[in-house]
């Protein structure tokens, strides 16, 4: 294993460049896949914190007047530059966090689209114009930007989520401060360097590497305008509370548990097919992973059979190796508490269909979990109360609809959920009565596009608007209405009475 010494110094981005500074506590970068410490992430001190709020507050004045036209050819040239390196950074992430290549190329693409929606700013930012609102007097709304604004992002979309945030904040004319999980930095200081390259000024854009005394210094910064923040629920609520209690506009994006209702008459092997890929793919540790299947009925052991035959074939290893489905755990802390909830399924009454163990016993390094499958879990126990976060895919055998129904809403995630079915009846009732945020139709991972917006429902989101797409075009904006009129010396007089539209 490489030592600490031979390790690559990350640094921070601020100004434009990238910038080492002392370091009282830090973290290390593992390669999940070998199990090998491969860099060093020196964590922002307060001082650090406010060098990048000052970089960004001094380079917003210039950069909320920089016309639109300019800030779309730049987020363009952003477009042109990522696409031409899509590979380059898929590789960062395959490093870093371990998911496939193919995986990850796909994370960019997704990522890719963020930017490809900031492209349109010019139209995104269009007010509303109302001539003759009273006599004389013409209405108009504009959107301006906030200022500083920050975003804290998790460790298992490290290309995505920054950009998620980063294209629509900067195309607005905000000028932010990036604080990315330390067990992923690279990508967030190649995305930072991608901007540089493309023509955006100095201090727009600023990364720094932090753990919570950076969270906290950001959450409580007072030229700290809007924050942004995705990760897992209990951070998330308390990330919401300190910088609302501060006076910011805040979203706070939490985790999930996700469940894919699978009616009798649904299709068995396409369902079958989209339980595998949603549970199993980037080892589980997506927020739309699908980590409960509500069997309705007949249908539980012909899909269970169904899902145990697929799981066989999942190749378990590097996530540069073509043959592999499922690269490892991000840590082996994460592996091994992931694992851990099949003994604690097996106490709490479930039945282990399939121990992923067995594959991670075959490998000495890296943090690897094989795909499993737990049967006849209920509400109330470990297994299906937790957010796992990892390939443990649990089923949840139900009578009826209303009975699988009830367990999604009374579930206190509320991020994805999906159903499965060929009755187009069932499926409309279900999205009408479904209480949370983004809902499948024979779609197991439904993710928005970049033109709608991202979000859950209950402890999958503190906040009032989702991410990205207009929502996101909402949340790094203010509207300012002016009511106007040029005077007329011929009309004017004094009136005491309260202005009336007449
Ligand atoms: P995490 O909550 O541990 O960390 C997220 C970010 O918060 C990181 O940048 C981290 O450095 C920082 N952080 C961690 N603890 C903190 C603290 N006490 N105070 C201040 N900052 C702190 O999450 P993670 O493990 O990186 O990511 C996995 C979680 O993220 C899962 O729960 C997953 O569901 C969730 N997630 C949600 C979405 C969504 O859109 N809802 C998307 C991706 C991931």
């Amino acid at each position: 294993m490489a030592t600490a010494t031979e390790t690559k110094a990350i640094s921070h981005w601020i100004g434009g460049r990238a910038v080492e500074r002392p370091a009282t506590t830090g973290g290390d970068v593992w390669n999940p896949a070998t199990g090998e410490v491969i860099s060093h992430v020196p964590f922002a001190t307060v001082a650090v914190v406010d060098e990048a709020v000052a970089a960004a507050k001094a380079a917003f004045p210039e950069w909320r007047q920089t016309p639109l036209a300019r800030r779309a050819e730049i987020l363009f040239k952003v477009r042109a530059l990522l696409d031409e390196r899509r590979e380059k950074l898929a590789r960062i992430l395959t490093t870093e966090n371990g998911k496939t290549l193919p995986d990850a190329m796909g994370e960019v693409a997704r990522g890719l689209e963020n930017v490809e929606f900031a492209c349109g700013v010019p139209n995104l930012l269009k007010g509303g114009f109302s001539e003759g609102a009273s006599r004389g007097v013409d209405v108009y709304q504009i959107r301006q930007p906030l200022g500083v604004v920050a975003g804290v992002t998790p460790f298992n979309f490290p290309a995505m989520v920054p950009l998620w945030r980063l294209s629509n904040a900067i195309a607005c004319g905000n000028c932010f401060v990036l604080k990315p999980s330390g067990k992923v930095p690279s990508s967030s200081l190649f995305i930072a360097e991608l901007f540089a390259e493309a023509g955006l000024p100095a201090g727009v854009l600023n990364v720094v590497m932090g753990d919570k005394v950076a969270v906290t210094r950001l959450l409580e910064h007072p030229d700290v305008k809007a924050l942004s923040f995705v990760g897992s629920t209990p951070v998330a609520r308390h990330f919401y509370e300190t910088g609302t209690k501060h006076g910011k506009r805040v979203q706070a994006l939490g985790g999930a548990k996700n469940h894919m209702l699978v009616l009798p008459d649904a299709e068995l092997d396409a369902a079958a097919d989209a339980a595998v890929s949603a549970a199993y793919g980037a080892a589980g540790e997506r927020c739309m992973a699908i980590s409960v299947v509500l069997a309705v009925g007949a249908v539980a052991d012909p899909l269970i059979a169904a899902i145990e035959k697929r799981i066989a074939a999942i190749k378990v290893g590097s996530g540069f190796d073509a043959s592999t489905g499922m690269g490892p755990l991000i840590t082996r802390e994460h592996r091994d508490r992931v694992a851990g909830f099949l003994d604690a399924a097996v106490e709490d009454g479930a039945k282990v269909v399939v121990d992923g163990r067995k594959d991670a016993a075959t490998k000495e390094n890296g943090f690897f979990l094989g795909a499993s499958l737990v049967d006849h879990v209920k509400p109330g126990t470990r297994c299906y109360d937790a957010e796992i976060f990892g390939p443990v895919l649990s089923v949840v055998r139900v009578k009826s609809y209303a009975e699988g129904l009830k367990i999604i809403n009374e579930n206190a995630y509320g991020n994805g959920t999906a159903i499965f079915t060929r009755d187009g009846g069932a499926a409309r009732q279900f999205q009408f009565d479904v209480e949370v945020g983004m809902v499948g139709v024979n779609v197991p991972i439904p993710v928005p596009v970049s033109y709608y917006s991202f979000g859950g429902w209950k402890s999958s989101l503190f906040g009032d608007l989702h991410m990205y797409g207009p929502d996101g075009i909402q949340f790094y904006t203010r509207s300012k209405v002016v009511t106007s009129r040029w005077p007329d010396p011929t009309t004017s007089k004094v009136d005491l009475g309260f202005p009336q539209n007449r």
